[in-house]
């Protein structure tokens, strides 16, 4: 008698040591990471590849 058997559930606290900021599309508001929101200008690469297109017509139309 008196065995103990409850397992202790440790809170998983390992989501406060890696401090991994989280940033979001600023055109759609999807999450991204932190290279996406470096590489294109704070944007998922979807919205910065609708951006990128437009742009580029845009110069294309200069051109012709
Ligand atoms: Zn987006």
């Amino acid at each position: 008698m008196g065995k103990i058997l409850e397992k202790q559930k440790k809170k998983t606290t390992n989501s406060d040591e890696t401090r991994e900021e989280k940033y979001y599309c600023s055109v759609c508001g999807c999450e991204i990471d932190e290279d996406e929101y470096e590489s294109f200008d704070c944007m998922c690469w979807e919205c910065w590849d609708d951006q990128i297109t437009e742009e580029s017509e845009d110069m294309f139309l200069d051109v012709m």
